[in-house]
């Protein structure tokens, strides 16, 4: 692996300790987290690599990389972490700067554009509507079409509802959107 040290590296790490809440200097690269990590065999770099790239000053390049959208927040690098390093936390600010900065890819902005979708539904009705966020995503990607087949068996099976979710705290969610939107 060749690290460029990058002008932006700094930043980059102030960030994502300050969005994260972690100081990334008390990992000593044991590799718990990764070893411990569902989606740390499928991807280029691991959890602990990333936070290694981190500590040796890798800039913005670091935004797209595959693992932040391929990450479950799973926590299980969290809960394993003889540091107490939330790893999850790290990845939710990578790819929260990463969306800020526009930096995901074209395949990992498709897991942008999923995120958001979600995301989108959780904030209109209080929590999630799948019909909703399929929509949403199926419009902004522009494959209309695709898995379409599973549809009439996923509402036969009682997997997908018509209607959106009734009964959550709408007023509460909607102000915690609110207040992450104007902390940023
Ligand atoms: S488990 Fe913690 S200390 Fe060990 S490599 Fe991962 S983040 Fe670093
Ligand atoms: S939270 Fe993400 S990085 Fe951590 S173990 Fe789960 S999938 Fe891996």
């Amino acid at each position: 692996m060749i690290i460029t040290k990058d002008k932006t590296a700094q930043a980059l790490m102030d960030r994502v300790q300050e969005l994260s809440g972690v100081d990334l200097s008390v990992c000593y690269q044991c590799k718990k987290c990764t070893s411990g990590c569902p989606v740390a065999q499928m991807v280029q770099y691991s959890p602990a690599e990333i936070i290694r790239q981190l500590h040796l000053q890798a800039g913005d390049e670091l935004l797209d990389h595959e693992i932040i959208w391929a990450c479950a927040s799973c926590e299980t690098c969290t809960t394993r972490c003889p540091m107490g390093i939330d790893g999850s936390a790290i990845m939710d600010a990578l790819r929260q700067i990463s969306l800020e900065q526009n930096k995901a890819s074209q395949a990992e902005g498709k897991v942008a554009l999923f995120n958001k979708a979600f995301l989108k539904t959780v904030e209109l009705f209080g929590r999630s509507y799948e019909i909703g966020m399929i929509a949403a995503y199926k419009l902004g990607s522009g494959k209309l079409m695709n898995d379409t087949d599973k549809f009439p068996t996923m509402l036969k099976k009682g997997k997908l509802a018509i209607l959106p979710p009734t009964g959550a705290d709408k007023a509460t969610v909607k102000r915690i959107f609110k207040k992450t939107k104007e902390s940023k």
